[in-house]
């Protein structure tokens, strides 16, 4: 596939980007976990990144809190951890790029407007989708104040332009019409805070990253960063979306339904509850062993072909159970 043939000859890179608006829960640590496994899994590097742009939700300490409650549960990011607050002037160099070729242009819709004029987005089942954008100030703004910054989805409307097709190693082939499913979507919000879309594509692309692993609740996000990637001249990672832990009523395990902090006094026990959630027989009874297993046990779920780890540029024969402990 196109997306696998333009997947980048470099290192292993990946990444864990929590937003530090409360601790760790069972949830979060599935994610942490599997993006965790599988660089180790691949010879490769994990970063921690804490998303913290959206100022207003941010928890003071939280970020501190995640990084020990990580350590904790042997997983230690190889590397400074980096925070999306002090790297604003990457958003707005990419804000300006994409302004420059003509893709970015000021809304000055406010919300009530828009609630009036769209539609709900059709299957939205992401938290973060957002009510497709009727294209009311693309053709200018007429004397209103601007508000927020769009994305010009395609160059030419109704031409499908911005349908993406991509792979995720575990769900398989996907597609989404970004203009039809999502449209116009915000680059930089109303009170001057960059996107969480932008922001990663930016991120992701400074950082290296060759291989995203984190949760499905962000399936529905992955066209829309592919096109920000090909719009910016960035390269495409790889894409891994696992599975959620659920509530009785199906719903995703997340603060807002009431996952509770991670217990710290039992690490064992949590990453024993998150590798069942990835199917993964991991055994020991020692954190190094249980996570030397489950690296293991990553590698022969999750492992890439033979071809894809000879473009990462490693032997994955060499990048046997490595656990190495916290500094
Ligand atoms: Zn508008």
């Amino acid at each position: 596939m196109a997306d696998r043939a333009a997947a980048p000859r470099a290192p292993y890179v990946g990444r864990f980007a929590p937003s530090p608006t409360g601790l760790l829960h069972a949830g979060s640590l599935v994610a942490a976990l599997a993006s965790w496994l599988d660089a180790r899994a691949h010879g490769g590097r994990w970063l921690v990144r804490i998303e913290d742009l959206d100022a207003p939700r941010n928890v003071a300490g939280a970020a501190e809190a995640i990084v020990a409650q990580l350590e904790s549960v042997g997983l230690c990011a190889d590397g400074a951890v980096v925070r999306q607050s002090q790297r604003t002037a990457l958003y707005e160099a990419a804000l300006q790029a994409l302004a420059a070729k003509g893709r970015a242009y000021p809304c000055a819709c406010s919300r009530r407007d828009l609630a009036l004029a769209v539609a709900a987005p059709a299957g939205a089942s992401d938290a973060r989708a957002e009510a497709i954008y009727p294209g009311t100030c693309r053709g200018g703004l007429r004397g209103k104040t601007p508000r927020s910054v769009r994305l010009q989805v395609e160059r030419v409307a109704g031409t499908g332009e911005a349908r993406i097709d991509w792979r995720d190693r575990r769900l398989g082939a996907q597609h989404q019409d970004v203009a039809r499913a999502v449209g116009d979507f915000v680059l930089k919000r109303a009170d001057g805070i960059f996107a969480y879309q932008l922001a990663v594509v930016v991120d992701d692309a400074e950082q290296g990253v060759t291989d995203v692993v984190r949760g499905e609740d962000l399936v529905d996000s992955t066209a829309r960063q592919i096109l920000l990637q090909r719009l910016l001249g960035l390269a495409t990672p790889r894409y891994l979306h696992t599975p959620l832990i659920r509530t009785a009523d199906g719903v995703k395990l997340s603060k807002q339904t009431g996952a509770t902090p991670l217990a710290l006094d039992d690490p064992l026990a949590a990453l024993r509850q998150a590798g069942d959630v990835l199917g993964l027989a991991a055994r020991g009874t020692t954190l190094a062993e249980w996570l030397a297993s489950a690296i293991g046990c990553w590698r022969d779920r999750f492992s890439m072909s033979r071809g894809d780890v000879d473009r990462l540029g490693h032997d994955a024969r060499l990048a046997a159970a490595r656990t190495p402990p916290c500094p």
